[in-house]
């Protein structure tokens, strides 16, 4: 959220937490003690004795419970046995499942990168710190267990969830997610991999995949494998799709055999949310339905299933086993309880937060050094694009967090050259929506007496904007897409209202056309006290609601330059992809790349922040198309026509055509950077930081260009992976293909040199690979390391080359590792 808070209900949470302290905070409910310490309890002895000791204490019908959830965000517990129900949530980039008292969603956590940005960062330490700040964080808002790391490939560069895994090749997935897993763990919460497997699209999610063994081996289990081996996450999810003939909850070969035969895997298998949809599941190997009550696996259904000895006692004993394990783990267990961490939304995270972002931004071009900017030469910057004024967090779906601030990029820079530049934001072209955004300097409101840009903004609970507001702030102006998650700490993310209300401001005298675009929402708009824009609805009826689809609604209106008139806005959420943006376009300009290109001329520098956001990608939708939405494309071509100091900054989740890149000057991949990410941003531009990532994908040239585009989304419910094991820059080098950018790619404001490669045979199975590495340039930097190697020898088809080692050294100027 955007503009300075006026108020709000609480800052932080930092708590330590005892056993006596309430349960609501610590990761369970109903954790009583029950007056009785059992040899569970007793930390000193082994887990498996502890487990076996309560499987001794559970009745069968007890055990069987264990099989399926509580509730949407519980597991169940044994209220005799003081054995308690625990609280899940999701993701990996910062904690959505808060609830209060009465279950209502509610407060706000830290947002980090997302896991494309992660992957981008190729810095186990750094993913290892986040993993450890997500295990506090959950612990401190309620849950136990982090719905985290996603590790699908990225097979498809439109894939809809793709912002929140890390990459395309099974290697840095696999050992950046061991590093994640191992963080959160290192704090005594669960992480739970997701989602097995070949999961890697979002339309028609729930087909079959047909992969060749081959392929789910090398490419689509590989990073579950590695990270199980490696960090030993307490639960794996399954997926929705199907693989080979059989639904990923019903196959026993990919549960049973390989995860819990082959790999030895001893943590427990829960379904994705309504994934199973038969009892198979409970032959298959699924150990826990969620949500609960489980639909084909709740009690009865095991009992039964036991009785027509399609399951035998044994087998539930080793299922609930498998879930204990995790509980004992959790040290809810013991007695006493521990001190365990437990902090969330404190300035250690948003430090780590902006770290985070800081290491994952990827600098893709820097022509003539345009890069850094230079502060003493810079006096009139012009920021375009839709992707400036609003911090974009990720993409839809559930992996939405409510941030309990953000910093957008053009807060960034305000805020580290507002003193010493003339900073002008202008919009240009818009992700959705008709006309360009109403920008914060046309809009005022009073704040202590003073008047200030932007307008005032009241958040209720509920759709119909009663009570007394939960949260109020100032809002620069009106442009959200908040998906899933809620606009602010304290209001409830399943329904809410907002009412904006302050001054317009005409900078010239005509007919301005004003007006809104909603996505799944009502809305109104008063001018001057009337109301001109009604498409309000009835916030509590389906079949009306459903023409709040997108929609942009515009009237005329005559403004006098330098009047103020009343405005207010007024929005009510309904369904999961909300948004709304206040639009208007002034008399006398024809589009809004015209008014840009007249600002882009009259400045030193133009930075355009480009990219995607929630309403493109993630929440059901794989992308339309490889390129930028709206006129996007034509905006930066056409300032990049009259500024020679162009700059494109990228937002989003999954690559993008650039057909301008050989117009502009310099172009940064910042991902979904977390809700620092404004800040990073700046400081990377302003040569603060410099910038170290690198791509965790390949940037295809156009979407044909991936053979795995060729047979998307698939015919009949069945999705060919005919491409085998050519995925990413497997299949670039194998067809060679020149991409627009490689896998592993990204510029630095240093040089690096390589020397003293040597590569050492340790026995007939290993190899060393040791490198001098010297940063040569005048700036601290880091440089990624990356092994890649090639069995020349096989008898089968193999990739030119395949990643195997990697590590990120951080070097002085003049220093060498
Ligand atoms: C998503 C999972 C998520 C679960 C619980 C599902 O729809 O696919 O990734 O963990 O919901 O929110």
């Amino acid at each position: 959220m955007k503009g300075s808070m006026m108020e709000f209900k609480h800052f932080f949470v930092l708590a330590a937490l005892l056993f006596s302290m309430p349960s609501c905070t610590d990761g369970n409910r109903n954790a009583q003690d029950s007056g009785k310490k059992y040899p569970f309890n007793d930390p000193s002895i082994s887990i498996d004795e502890r487990v076996g000791n309560i499987l001794e204490l559970l009745t069968l019908e007890e055990k069987a419970g264990f099989l399926s959830g509580e509730s949407m965000w519980y597991l169940h517990g044994v209220e005799r046995l003081g054995i308690p129900e625990i609280q899940v949530t999701d993701c990996g980039h910062g904690v959505t499942v808060i609830l209060d008292k009465e279950g209502a969603y509610s407060g706000c956590a830290t947002c980090f990168p997302t896991a494309v940005a992660q992957g981008a960062s190729w810095d186990r330490e750094l993913v290892h710190n986040i993993g450890a700040a997500l295990g506090r964080e959950t612990r401190a808002l309620g849950s136990s267990i982090l719905l985290a790391p996603m590790v699908n490939i990225h097979r498809l560069p439109i894939g809809g969830r793709n912002y929140e895994t890390f990459s395309e090749d099974p290697f840095l997935t696999g050992k950046l997610a061991a590093s994640f897993i191992t963080g959160v763990q290192s704090e005594h919460v669960g992480a739970v991999i997701k989602a097995i497997t070949a999961y890697n699209q979002q339309k028609e999610s729930r087909s079959m995949a047909r992969v060749s063994e081959r392929a789910l081996r090398e490419i689509y289990l590989s990073a579950f494998r590695m990270a199980i081996k490696d960090a030993n996450p307490w639960g794996v999810m399954t997926a929705y799709n199907g693989v080979n003939d059989h639904p990923t909850t019903e196959s026993k070969h990919l549960l049973s055999e390989i995860v819990k035969t082959e790999w030895k895997y001893e943590g427990f298998i829960v379904s994705d949310w309504r994934a199973v949809i038969s009892s198979k599941s409970i032959t298959a190997g699924v150990d826990i339905e969620m949500p609960g009550p489980g639909k084909f696996m709740d009690t009865d259904d095991i009992l039964k299933a036991i009785e027509d000895g399609l399951i035998t006692e044994d087998e539930v004993n080793n299922r609930a086993g498998r879930y204990l394990r995790a509980l004992v783990k959790s040290k809810l267990l013991d007695i006493p309880r521990p001190v365990l961490n437990s902090a969330s939304n404190t300035p250690e995270h948003h430090d780590l937060a902006r770290e985070a972002a800081e290491g994952s931004i990827v600098l893709l071009k820097n022509k003539d050094g345009m890069l850094p900017l230079d502060k003493k030469d810079i006096k009139k910057v012009a920021v375009f694009g839709p992707n400036a004024e609003e911090a974009r967090l990720g993409g839809g779906g559930s992996a939405s967090v409510t941030a309990c601030y953000t910093v957008s990029p053009l807060k960034g820079l305000r805020d580290q050259i507002g003193q010493s530049a003339e900073i002008t934001f202008i919009e240009g072209a818009a992700l959705t929506g008709n006309l360009p955004i109403v920008p914060g300097r046309y809009l005022t409101t009073e704040e202590n007496g003073n008047t200030v840009n932007g307008l005032h903004g009241e958040y209720f609970d509920g759709p119909n904007l009663l009570g007394e507001p939960q949260c109020s702030r100032i809002d620069d102006n009106i442009d959200y897409s908040w998906g899933w998650a809620a606009p602010c700490d304290y209001v409830t993310k399943n329904g809410y209202s907002v009412r904006w209300a302050g001054k317009i401001n005409a900078p010239e005298s005509g007919v301005y056309e004003i007006g809104v675009t909603v996505n799944e929402g009502g809305v109104r708009l008063f001018l001057d006290d009337k109301l001109v824009i009604d498409e309000w609805g009835d916030p509590g009826n389906e079949i009306t609601e459903a023409r709040f689809v997108y929609k942009s609604k515009s009237i005329e209106f005559v403004m006098e330059r330098g009047s103020a008139h009343d405005i207010k806005v007024e929005f009510h959420k309904k369904h999961n992809k909300n948004a709304i943006r206040l639009e208007w376009k002034l008399p006398n300009v024809k589009s809004a790349i015209e008014d840009a290109v007249k600002l882009a001329s009259a400045s030193d520098v133009a930075i355009v922040f480009a990219g995607l956001s929630n309403l493109i990608e993630g929440g059901n939708n794989d992308k339309e198309s490889l390129n930028l939405p709206g006129e996007q494309d034509k905006l930066i071509s056409s300032i990049a026509r009259v500024n020679p100091n162009t700059v494109v900054v990228l937002i989003n989740g999954t690559p993008v055509t650039m057909p301008w890149i050989d117009e502009v000057k310099a172009v940064l991949e910042a991902y979904y950077p977390g809700q620092e990410g404004g800040n990073a941003i700046a400081r990377v531009l302003l040569g603060e930081v410099n910038p170290s990532g690198k791509l965790p994908d390949t940037f295809p040239i156009k979407p044909g260009d991936c053979r795995a585009m060729q047979t998307y989304p698939g015919e009949n419910g069945e999705m060919e992976y005919a491409e085998g094991i050519y995925v990413g820059y497997r299949q670039f080098e194998a067809d060679h293909m020149t991409p627009l950018f490689p896998f592993g790619f990204g510029l630095s404001y240093t040089v690096f040199e390589f020397e003293n490669l040597v590569v050492e045979k340790i026995g007939a199975q290993k190899v060393t690979v040791a490198v001098d590495i010297i940063n040569m340039g005048k700036v601290a930097g880091a440089e990624v390391v990356q092994v890649y190697i090639r069995d020349i020898m096989s008898s089968i088809d193999r990739p030119i080359k395949e990643l195997k080692g990697f590590d990120k050294i951080f070097l002085q100027p003049g220093e060498a590792k």
